[in-house]
């Protein structure tokens, strides 16, 4: 592994509250002990100082997250802040929820272990996000009051959404004017969908036409960038590519990392090691091995011929058409789970291609006029 910072999906269950049409997981019973948990941050802190690694982000998922109690988290906190702190390291730690199991005894742990900050998901218009045996309707009402309550406390709620046909039927003004004015969601990012998991008839729909995919991403960014709410609302990944295109430190997503193995690995409660949550029950074939197996996760990761397929993927696509491409340096191909589940092949570029490109032409056009702007202050709106 490269650089002073290593992240970890960490999903301490594989539980959930509910039953969304395109989940990738396999929902079991599967929960981590403290024990266990324990296991895998010495292993992650043997790994970091073998590799002169200072900092740690532990992303907690699911499942979902919040169906662990509170209390677990307490402890689960308070071990790994010591454990660090003996060896040196810094850790922070980002929760992933769908908020259903959220009440106010979570207050606490969200502020003292989160800094106050969650991220969920949403959908709108929800076609694919439901409990069990209850319509999209029963979801986005449950959904609502818990984020309502949540915002009383005073967590900022930040979001993750996924298009689906109806979203790119309503068009982005009305899209981002439901998250922002109705849900008051202002920091929210658009995720592409992909068909991970056992298949089903919604996943067989759920890639969309990817020229309205690209014009419904380039319509939100002008409806971001071009509206009143810019200074107000952040929409990934269109802020990191402005920061990008403006010469300012961006943290791009890590379907553009130069390569995610470098970075970032997946445990969940069974121990299982893969590159991202995206792979741990979608794709067994790609597992890196098992945390609780033999003595070194360094080893594990060293010996893992699956590994080596994600690390060999950059330089495997130089030598087709990523090569030529204007923006290899910031695309770096794309992700590869994107790439598996819609063509079932790690050596080829990302599926999103087009739209990428398009994209960072995009964004660029505006930063190119936001710059010119900034010079002229008086200048017309780009
Ligand atoms: S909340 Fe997440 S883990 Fe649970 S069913 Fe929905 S997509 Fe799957
Ligand atoms: S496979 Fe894709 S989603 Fe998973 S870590 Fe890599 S780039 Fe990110
Ligand atoms: S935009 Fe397309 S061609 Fe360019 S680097 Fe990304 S995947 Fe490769």
């Amino acid at each position: 592994m490269k650089g002073r910072h290593i992240s970890l999906v960490l999903l301490p269950t594989s539980r959930c509250n509910a039953a969304c049409d395109y989940c990738f997981e396999d929902r079991t019973h599967d929960q981590l002990s403290q024990e266990g948990l324990q296991v895998i941050i010495g292993k992650l802190l043997d790994h970091m100082d073998g590799h002169s690694i200072e900092e740690l982000t532990i992303h907690w998922q699911g499942g979902e997250a919040l169906l662990l109690p509170p209390d677990w988290y307490r402890r689960a906190f308070a071990f790994i802040e010591d454990a660090a702190a003996a060896r040196g390291k810094r850790v922070a730690h980002g929760l992933q929820t769908n908020l259903l199991a959220y009440g106010p005894t979570w207050d606490p742990i969200i502020f003292e272990m989160f800094g106050g900050t969650v991220s969920t998901s949403v959908d709108y218009p929800n076609r694919h996000r439901k409990v069990p045996g209850r319509g999209p309707e029963h979801y986005d009402a449950l959904f609502a009051r818990k984020l309502e309550m949540a915002r009383a406390a005073g967590i900022d709620v930040k979001a993750i959404a996924v298009p689906n046909q109806a979203t790119l039927a309503i068009g982005a003004a009305r899209f981002c004017g439901h998250l922002v004015e109705v849900l008051g969601i202002t920091d929210f990012q658009i995720n592409t969908p992909f068909p991970g998991g056992a298949p089903n008839a919604v996943k067989r729909d759920l890639c969309l036409d990817l020229a309205e995919l690209t014009r419904f991403h380039c319509e939100l960014a002008d409806v971001w960038l071009g509206g009143e709410s810019a200074d107000r609302v952040r929409i990934g990944p269109f802020d990191q590519l402005l920061d990008y295109f403006l010469h300012r430190e961006a943290r791009l997503p890590c379907i553009w990392g130069p390569n995610c193995a470098d970075e970032l690995i997946c445990v969940d409660a069974r121990g299982t090691v893969s590159q991202c949550d995206c792979w741990v029950t979608s794709y067994p074939e790609q597992h890196f091995g098992n945390i609780f197996d033999g003595d070194s996760l360094s080893d594990l990761l060293r010996g893992s011929r699956a590994r080596e397929r994600f690390l060999e993927r950059p330089a495997r696509l130089m030598q087709g058409e990523c090569l030529e491409c204007e923006y290899l340096a910031l695309c770096h191909g794309g992700c590869p789970v994107r790439t598996y589940s819609l063509r079932g092949r790690l050596f080829e570029k990302d599926p999103y291609c087009e739209l990428y490109a398009a994209l960072f032409q995009h964004i660029a056009g505006w930063a190119a006029r936001l710059s010119a702007r900034a010079v002229r202050p008086d200048g017309p709106r780009p």
